[in-house]
């Protein structure tokens, strides 16, 4: 059986945008820019590991 997680677990993240107040959720370790699905504000940016929240989190999901 192929061991799927490894030792830290990612997270989903859900995040206000600070711009519109749209929430959207954004994987943590996101591989690519997540934009604002409304006014297309940068809410994260890849970083290589976690990704960095541009935006308010409000919840986080395991
Ligand atoms: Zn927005």
């Amino acid at each position: 059986m192929v061991k799927a997680s490894r030792e830290t677990r990612s997270k989903f993240l859900k995040v206000k945008c600070p711009d519109c107040e749209n929430e959207q959720l954004v994987f943590e370790k996101a591989t690519s820019v997540v934009e604002c699905t409304v006014c297309g504000r940068v809410l994260a940016e890849p970083t290589g590991g976690k990704a960095v929240i541009k935006a308010d989190v409000v919840a986080t999901f395991e």
